[in-house]
């Protein structure tokens, strides 16, 4: 049979999964090297991407999470001049719980607030529920559709290739000249791989593992051993409300990660913060939780939920150690980490992909959480 035109194709760099991971990955790359981004799905950002709750929080997650976080702001704050609208815009972070919670909590990006201070802000709360809060004002709002299509534009814009309904199922690797194999530097591996993206066959120097829920299973694909990548359940609904928060309200979270919400317009975006452990998939909500949640939100405020406009439910992937995992397999020639981003994908994803790319490029990278990050860290 004639192959048909198409079906096989060369790149430096074929990044596999086309969520803000793999999109900021891209777009970092591409210009620099040839890039080719592959997405099983028909369209990109479909799974735990287009399901987040939009916000960017520096004092959020350990020292390693802030770094990157105020990184990512500070790049995005770069290339927004490049937009017709900024893609961030400021919306505090109020955490509120017993003292000991919030005092866990502060940083350099969160202060403890007074009572008085906490009713002024969040004044649908009703007293005494909770003895404390903390403020971070450095906190935003990211408009993650445009950002996401920023950086779709500019991988194209520079040559960088997208396919969409392209799940790699398969993956052979051929090895040059040099020794390659276990044992050998994956960063230097001479060889090359062979995916099999949809009816395309690509073949890459190195290949990315952006694969969120998924990273874990694609990895055994090209032989490479599991990090203990674990999706979690996290649902989140918006909801008709009698009375509206201030369209600059803060978004509130308590410390115990049982609930949060933030105004959505003249609604409200509403979470119950769970993390369920779960299967990759494309997780649905369920009425229950969503149920429970509004009553919840009914006992602890005056919002007066009265009906759930939609709903949905994402999958946060993470280690154990609750840190991404960002750069070369340290077994298996040619194949990259960049996973296990939990609920911090959008506030570390400029960060991650600077990381990622300068790794990935052969360059010095001033960002220190390479350490940190490393995949060989995790030994299960
Ligand atoms: C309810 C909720 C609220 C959140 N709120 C925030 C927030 O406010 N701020 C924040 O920073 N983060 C938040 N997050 C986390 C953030 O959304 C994630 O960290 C981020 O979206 C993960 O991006 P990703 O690209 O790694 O994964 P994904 O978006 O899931 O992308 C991975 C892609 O890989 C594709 N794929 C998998 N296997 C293959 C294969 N074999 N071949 C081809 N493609 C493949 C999948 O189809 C998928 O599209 C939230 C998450 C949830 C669920």
């Amino acid at each position: 049979m004639r192959a048909r035109e198409g079906d096989s194709v060369d790149c430096d760099v074929l990044i596999i999964g086309g969520g803000i991971a793999g999109l900021s990955l891209g777009s970092a790359l591409a210009g620099r090297t040839s890039v080719l981004l592959v997405e099983a799905e028909e369209t990109l950002g479909f799974h735990t991407s287009s399901r987040s709750a939009r916000q960017l929080i520096p004092s959020y997650g350990p020292p390693v999470i802030q770094d990157l976080t105020v990184r990512t702001l500070a790049m995005i704050r770069a290339l927004e001049v490049h937009l017709p609208e900024p893609v961030l815009t400021a919306r505090s972070f109020l955490l509120v719980g017993s003292e000991e919670t919030v005092r866990d909590r502060a940083s350099g990006h969160m202060h403890p607030i007074t009572e008085a201070q906490l009713q002024a802000l969040a004044p649908e709360l009703k007293p005494g529920c909770f003895a404390a809060a903390g403020l971070d004002t450095t906190s935003v709002a990211c408009n993650t559709d445009a950002l996401m299509e920023y950086h779709h534009r500019r991988i194209l814009d520079r040559g960088g290739r997208i396919r969409t309904a392209s799940p790699v199922r398969s993956a052979v690797f051929e090895a040059g000249t040099a020794e390659t194999g276990p044992g050998a530097p994956a960063a230097d591996c001479t060889g090359s791989w062979v995916s099999a993206a949809g009816d395309t066959s690509i073949r890459s120097r190195v290949v990315v593992n952006a694969a969120g829920a998924w990273a874990d299973q694609l990895a055994d694909l090209y032989s490479a051993r599991p990090r203990g990548l674990q999706p979690y359940r996290r649902t989140a609904a918006v909801v008709d409300v009698q009375h509206p928060l201030a369209e600059d309200a803060p978004m509130v979270a308590d410390a115990d990660e049982s609930f949060y919400y933030r105004p959505e317009g003249r609604q409200v975006l509403i979470s119950p913060s769970e993390s369920i452990p779960s299967a990759p998939m494309d997780a649905q909500p369920q009425a229950d939780d969503v149920a429970a949640l509004v009553t919840r939100v009914n006992a602890l405020t005056t919002l007066g939920i009265t009906g759930v406009a939609r709903s949905w439910t994402g999958l946060r992937t993470q280690a154990a150690d609750g840190l991404p995992v960002v750069g070369y397999d340290d077994v298996v020639p040619g194949f990259f980490w960049l996973a296990g981003q939990g609920g911090y994908g959008f506030q570390t994803s400029s960060g991650i992909a600077e990381l990622g790319a300068a790794l990935l490029l052969g360059e010095t990278s001033e960002i220190p959480a390479a350490e940190a990050l490393r995949p060989a860290r995790i030994t299960l």
